[in-house]
């Protein structure tokens, strides 16, 4: 078989990558296919429904500032379902129990989120000179915010997003917008000012340094998502084609796929959107650099734990009706965080009853997201136990284990990039896309998607 464009990997970056080549309504030039390893698309996107539960297995949802993804959920028919008001409600877990995060600059001057001393050194942030250069987030938002909020506010977004390591992670590759903004206007504080008074004169809502929006899905879970590409796709989605290994055509352009038990595919273009990991083992033979180059990236394991309470069980231990709570490291605890799933999108529990979703490992605790699920349970179980009270059983769990879960951002992320992309400028009609390299969220992946499509439309 040849085809114009093979795809590697059938997650969101994939299937949306053949969506936009496809152009709306199947109308574009390309004509591409999807070769998918498992026996079903979606990769970290899965929903399980059980007893009445909506458990996502990987991604929870995506925030609705980013147009593109609204567009695509537009054009595939399906309704984007925001996050209940009770979830603008956000927690940080701090000296023994959760606080509520400030919504707002009045409401932190009056928080427990940090001591006076801590609120005291934001304040300074505007005359803290800027570094033009990239650094650690840990060395980046000490230098800017102080210690206290590096540690109580930073950290555990961290780990909330990335499961990573701050002292590790590079602040211009993970918060672009953030390092710009120091990067602009010399402050954050002074950035978000100027930022808020250009807003309210387009007439437009406040700015904030974080990502902003609101937390949404669908009201099937995201795997609404995946089905309807699956949809559209038909049978140019290939499920159970484990792309082993990739050579150069002779005598002709394009290139040869070897599949795993499985005859040959031959493409004029290929793209790449599989995990890093797994780029690096198909490039080996044919690319050793490009091969060790993203063979580098690590992928820390993290587990999400689902469990389903009858609601009147928690009535003496803690109040449910917010978002959740994250961790800092500093509070030296097992979970990274918990979520309120059924708070957050009341459709995922049956009625009476509640669904947490406990996030373990990261790039700090690789090694606990690997426990066997008595002990990960019992780990849990310990910790809602010392951390909030709960003493309850759950009457319903599920354990989702990602041996390779979120790929890592260090510094050097961006001098590994142009590696990349040094290599790749030397295989004509060979690319690479996915949320290993220049953004980790399901809105970053399907925006990189749009711009590889339109790459790839002009060059073929
Ligand atoms: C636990 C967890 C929670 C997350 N929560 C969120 C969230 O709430 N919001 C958010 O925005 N992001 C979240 N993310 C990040 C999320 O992973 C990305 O946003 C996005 O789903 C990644 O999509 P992808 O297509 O790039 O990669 P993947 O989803 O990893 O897809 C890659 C695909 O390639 C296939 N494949 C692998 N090897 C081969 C091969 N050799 N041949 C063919 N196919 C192959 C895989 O089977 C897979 O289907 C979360 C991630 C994890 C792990």
């Amino acid at each position: 078989m040849k085809v114009k464009i093979a795809i590697v990997g059938g997650g969101i970056s994939g299937l949306c990558l053949a969506h936009f080549l496809l152009g709306e309504g199947g109308a574009g030039a390309a004509d591409p296919i999807v070769l998918e390893a498992e026996d079903r698309p979606g990769g970290k996107i899965r929903t399980e429904k059980a007893e009445g539960y909506i458990c996502e297995w990987g991604v929870n949802g995506f925030l609705d500032n980013r147009p593109r993804t609204l567009q695509v959920a537009d054009n595939l028919g399906l309704k984007v379902q925001r996050s209940a008001d009770a979830a603008r409600k956000r927690f940080i877990y701090l000296k023994a129990r959760p606080r509520l995060l400030p919504e707002s600059p009045a409401a932190f001057l009056i928080s427990d989120v940090l001591s006076p001393l801590g609120k005291l050194r934001i304040a300074l942030e505007p005359f803290i000179p800027a570094n033009k250069n990239d650094e650690t987030l840990a060395g980046f938002a000490t230098r800017r915010l102080g210690r206290r909020a590096y540690e109580n506010l930073i950290d555990p977004m961290a780990s909330g997003v990335f499961a990573g390591d701050p002292e590790k992670m590079s602040v211009e590759s993970c918060f672009p917008k953030i390092k710009a903004m120091e990067r602009k206007y010399g402050s954050l504080v002074r950035a978000m000012i100027s930022l808020g008074r250009e807003a309210k004169k387009a007439g437009k809502g406040p700015v904030g340094a974080g990502p902003g929006g609101v937390l949404s899905s669908f009201s099937g879970g995201m795997e609404e998502l995946i089905l309807a590409l699956k949809a559209i796709l038909g049978e140019r989605l290939k499920t159970g084609c484990r792309v082993a290994g990739i050579e150069r055509l002779e005598g002709a352009s394009g290139y040869r796929l070897h599949i795993e038990g499985k005859e040959a595919v031959l493409a004029e273009a290929v793209v790449l959107a599989c995990p890093a990991y797994e780029a690096a083992r198909i490039l080996k033979d044919f690319d050793k650099d490009l091969s060790r180059v993203v063979g580098d990236i690590e992928y820390p394991a993290v587990s999400v734990v689902s469990l389903g309470f009858r609601r009147e069980k928690l009535k003496h231990s803690f109040p449910v009706d917010a978002f959740g709570f994250l961790v800092p490291f500093k509070e030296g605890r097992k979970i990274l965080g918990v979520l309120y799933d059924s708070s957050i999108f009341p459709e995922r529990a049956p009625e009476g009853h509640v669904l947490l979703r406990v996030m373990v490992g990261g790039a700090r605790a690789s090694g606990l997201a690997m426990l066997d699920d008595e002990r990960l349970l019992s780990l849990v179980s310990g910790e809602l136990q010392g951390m909030l009270g709960l003493r309850a059983t759950p009457d319903f769990v599920r354990i989702f284990r990602h041996e390779r879960a979120i790929p890592q951002y260090p510094l050097g992320h961006a001098q590994r990039l142009e590696k990349m992309d040094g290599a790749l400028a030397a295989h004509r009609g060979l690319f690479m896309t996915g949320n290993a390299f220049r953004g980790i969220s399901l809105n970053d992946c399907i925006d990189n998607s749009f711009a590889l499509a339109q790459n790839i439309n002009m060059k073929l």
